[in-house]
């Protein structure tokens, strides 16, 4: 480039203060300064809350998500969903700008209506917002009445809305908010009196891996309990490429989901990201409703069996119990690879929760625990797990810090192996650390949304996974007198 044509830099910095610089963001004296950082948040581990409503709408049959708010707003979910899952995430929004700042979305809201239902015909239409509408607090209620009465929709399309402001919350949060208002939607009235339909309700939560929904289903069967799987994304985003193009793949059932009041059992796999909903389904229906720790490690997953032989009274399948077995001895062969290991580890809560019980299983230390929003709840929940194994001594929970400050935490007390997000790997790359990516999004490895991560079969793929990366690491940092061709 000739040097007319150069960009005319700001402020001219030298190469030495560059590389002063590069130095320093690695010393003590810069973490103490970051984590003492509140007023900006860099590099977080969440997702706005409107994500997770959109994943919830993908989760059901014949479901159009609507996004009232932003386009730009609405390309980061669907965006953040086909890069992750490599499938598209057909959504729509109804594009507010200025004018719709200013005077308020209805319009918007009506004409994105009118044109999703003739151009898509989907069975149902989810609505959720972005900050804009939030912000200006545009009454959603109140336009879908009067589109309704202007006979843009029929009276009786089932149009289910949740707000979404994305100031408050994460993902989680919109995912809990949009479940229970397609639920309560669908189902409110529909409970029959004395009605046992024989089924349970099984709430994943905010999971991003359709081997995981798969997984549960299959337990389930292995149990021959019927299961109503809500917001099951497994087919939306895991569809066979069998050359016809479908809008709106899988999903779970709106008739399946109308007749939820009747189940025998509901059970939520995350405690966090289900609290709303949970509520509403122990508030209308005298059937159990229980929530579980995500069952990842053994006793999770002994835990999450045990109830449902307990709700169904079913006894436990052989085959579950050979699982079991397997995945012991499995754990027993690879437990001096991870023995005392430490990791850090970011994600939802109760994603964290899971891999603290499954690291301590296997004797390993959850060092440094990032979870960039929570509360004090979150915090006691999270600590009292550290808590009950010795190998949770000396970790450290850090509340409402991100990935910026979990950068300055390895480079000053470095650990053996981080698990989490894509959004770790320039950590992964400064502090030369080895990353196992788990969690959600992934977005720079193929398949590993479709690689189970929970029960038995999961908890198998997790420990393959995280002690085959440090046996890598021992083979690509030993020197030839230790390079082994056994391990
Ligand atoms: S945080 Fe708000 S403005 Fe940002 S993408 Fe999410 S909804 Fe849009």
């Amino acid at each position: 480039m000739s040097e007319e044509c150069a960009v005319k830099k700001v402020t001219d910095i030298t190469p030495e203060e560059v590389a002063r610089v590069e130095e320093w963001i690695n010393t003590e004296e810069y973490c103490e300064k970051n984590l003492a950082r509140e007023a900006v948040v860099i590099n977080p581990a969440h997702a706005c809350q409107p994500l997770g409503a959109e994943l919830v709408a993908h989760g059901f049959e014949g479901t159009l998500p609507f996004v009232h708010g932003s386009q730009g707003c609405a390309s980061y979910y669907r965006s953040a969903l086909t890069r992750h899952f490599r499938e598209p995430a057909a959504a729509v929004a109804d594009s507010m700008t200025e004018d719709g700042a200013v005077f308020g979305g209805q319009n918007n809201l009506h004409e994105g209506l009118e044109n999703a239902l003739k151009l898509y015909k989907p069975k149902m239409m989810a609505i959720f917002t972005s900050c804009m509408p939030e912000i200006i607090g545009d009454d959603l209620n109140a336009f879908i009445i009067n589109a309704r009465n202007a006979g843009i929709v029929p009276q009786d399309y089932p149009i289910p809305y949740a707000n979404t402001p994305s100031f408050n919350g994460t993902h989680i949060n919109g995912y809990d908010s949009m479940l229970k208002s397609v639920v309560s939607y669908l189902a409110t009235d529909k409970k029959v009196e004395g009605k046992d339909n024989g089924k349970l309700n099984l709430i994943p939560g905010f999971d991003a891996n359709t081997g995981n929904y798969r997984e549960y289903k299959r337990i389930c069967e292995e149990f021959g309990i019927p299961v109503n799987l809500l917001a099951d994304i497994s087919e939306t985003f895991d569809s066979p490429l069998d050359g016809t193009y479908r809008t709106y793949p899988g999903g779970t059932p709106l008739e399946d989901a109308a007749d939820s009041l009747n189940a025998h059992a509901t059970l939520s796999m995350q405690l966090h990201a289900t609290k709303e909903t949970i509520k509403w389904f122990k508030s209308e229906t005298e059937a159990p409703v229980e929530v579980m720790p995500s069952p990842i490690g053994v006793a999770n997953t002994d835990a999450f069996l045990m109830k449902l032989s307990e709700l169904f009274g079913k006894e436990v399948p052989a085959s579950l119990k050979a699982e079991r077995g397997r995945l012991v001895d499995a754990m027993t062969d690879a437990h001096q690879y991870l023995h005392n290991k430490k990791f850090a580890i970011w994600g939802d809560p109760d994603f964290l929760a899971g891999m603290i019980s499954f690291l301590l299983e296997m004797g390993a230390k959850p060092y440094h625990v990032i979870c960039s929003r929570g509360n004090k709840k979150v915090a006691k929940y999270l600590q009292a797990l550290l808590d009950e194994s010795v190998y949770g001594e000396g970790c450290k929970l850090w509340m409402n810090k991100d990935l910026w400050h979990l950068r300055s935490l390895v480079m000053t007390d470095p650990v053996d192996g981080l698990i989490g997000s894509t959004h770790g790997k320039f950590i992964a790359r400064d502090a030369n650390i080895p990353h196992i990516r788990l969690g959600f999004p992934i977005l720079d490895r193929v398949n590993l949304h479709r690689v189970p991560y929970i029960g038995y079969q999961g908890t198998m793929n997790i420990l393959t996974s995280v002690a085959n990366t440090m046996l890598e690491e021992v083979d690509r940092t030993s020197d030839d007198a230790f390079f082994e061709m056994m391990r």
